[in-house]
C-alpha cells in the first residue's frame, strides 16, 4: 500500500463513517444485551492490510464482546483439531437460511447445517481437544491472542456469567443435540467453552487484524505468528461467506459480496484473501441480528472499492 493509497481509503473511511454515524432511528430493531442501547452512538471502523497498513475511525479502542464472531475462530480450531473430514462428518457447510439460535438440523446427515450458527458452534467447541473445559478455552483464548496480536485478550468474567444465566435455548438445543448423538460428553462443560469464546472482549482495530490473519493465510501480519493452518484458511473463510451473516447470508453474498462474520454485540469481521480484513463496531441491530452500520459502511464500502468478490475487472 502506498502513501497516496493509505490516504485515499482513510479518507472514504472517514466519510462513510460520518454519513453511517446518522442513520435513522428507524433502522435499528434491537440492541444486545437491551442496556446497549445507551451506546447506540458508537461506531468503530478499522482495516488492516495484509502489508501491515492500517486505518482507523472511530470508536476503535472500545472492547465489546466477540459474541457469535467468536464461531469462526472455534470452527477453526476444531478443524485443526480433527480434519477436514471428521469435522465435516459432525457439522455441515450450508447456509441454513435460519436465524443465528434456531432450532434446526441437516436431518439427511444427523449434523447441524454449519458452524456459524449456535447449533454448529456448539459442535464445533464440542471437537475442541482439551482434558477439561479450562484446557479448552485456554487453548481457543491463546489462538484468539495470535489471531489479534494481543497476549492479554481473556474471557470476560462478567459478560460470560450474564450469558450463562440467560442461556435456556443453548441448553434445550444442546441437550437435544445430545440425545441426536451430535454432540457428546457435559453439556455445561461445553457450553462453558462455546460461551467463554463468546465473552472474550476485543476492540475494532484488534478485530481487523483478526480477519486480515485469515486473509494472510493464517499468519498475523504484524507479529509474523500462525494462527491457523495454511490447509484450513480456505475452509473458514468460504463458511464465512456463505454462512456468516445468519439468516441474511445469502443477502450479503449477493449484495456486498466480502466474506464476514457478525455477533449480536454489533461486532463484523471480514477477511479478503490476500488483501485486507475489517473490524466494525457498532451496538444497533437489524432483524436479522446483523450490525445497521456496519452492514451499511461495507456495503457502500464494496460498491465503490469494487470488492464483490464475483465483481469482476
Ligand atoms: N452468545 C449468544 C448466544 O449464544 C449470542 C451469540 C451471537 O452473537 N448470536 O445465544
Amino acid at each position: 500500500v502506498t502513501r497516496a493509497e493509505r490516504d485515499l481509503v482513510q479518507e472514504q473511511l472517514e466519510y462513510l463513517h460520518r454519513r453511517h454515524l446518522s442513520i435513522g432511528d428507524d433502522h435499528v430493531a434491537s440492541f444486545y444485551p437491551p442496556e446497549m442501547e445507551a451506546q447506540r452512538h458508537l461506531f468503530g471502523v478499522a482495516g488492516t492490510n495484509v502489508d501491515g497498513t492500517q486505518w482507523s475511525v472511530g470508536d476503535c479502542a472500545h472492547r465489546f464482546p466477540l459474541q457469535s464472531i467468536s464461531k469462526v475462530f472455534t470452527y477453526a480450531l476444531a478443524l485443526e483439531d480433527n480434519g477436514r473430514e471428521a469435522t465435516l462428518n459432525r457439522v455441515g457447510v450450508e447456509p441454513s437460511g435460519d436465524p443465528f439460535n434456531s432450532i434446526t438440523f441437516d436431518e439427511a446427515r444427523n449434523r447441524p447445517h454449519n458452524p456459524m450458527v449456535n447449533a454448529g458452534a456448539l459442535v464445533a467447541a464440542n471437537l475442541v481437544r482439551g482434558r477439561d473445559p479450562a484446557e479448552k478455552v485456554e487453548r481457543l483464548v491463546d489462538r484468539l491472542r495470535t489471531y489479534a496480536g494481543n497476549p492479554d485478550l481473556h474471557v470476560d468474567k462478567e459478560i460470560f456469567e450474564r450469558e450463562m444465566v440467560s442461556n435456556d435455548r443453548n441448553l434445550a438445543l444442546s441437550y437435544l443435540m445430545r440425545s441426536l448423538g451430535m454432540i457428546d460428553g457435559d453439556i455445561e462443560d461445553n457450553i462453558v467453552v462455546y460461551l467463554s469464546a463468546c465473552s472474550v472482549q476485543v476492540t475494532a482495530v484488534e478485530l481487523s487484524v483478526m480477519g486480515t490473519t485469515l486473509a494472510n493465510g493464517g499468519v498475523n501480519p504484524h507479529s509474523g505468528s500462525r494462527a491457523l493452518g495454511r490447509q484450513h484458511v480456505r475452509d473458514v473463510i468460504s463458511v464465512m461467506s456463505t454462512c456468516g451473516m445468519y439468516n441474511a447470508a445469502g443477502e450479503w453474498a449477493y449484495d456486498v459480496g466480502i466474506p464476514a462474520k457478525s455477533g449480536v454485540s454489533g461486532g463484523i469481521v471480514t477477511a479478503i484473501p490476500n488483501y485486507f480484513g475489517l473490524g466494525l463496531f457498532s451496538p444497533g441491530l437489524d432483524v436479522y441480528g446483523n450490525s445497521v452500520r456496519g452492514i451499511g459502511l461495507c456495503r457502500e464500502l464494496s460498491a465503490r472499492f469494487g470488492l464483490h468478490m464475483f465483481a469482476g475487472p
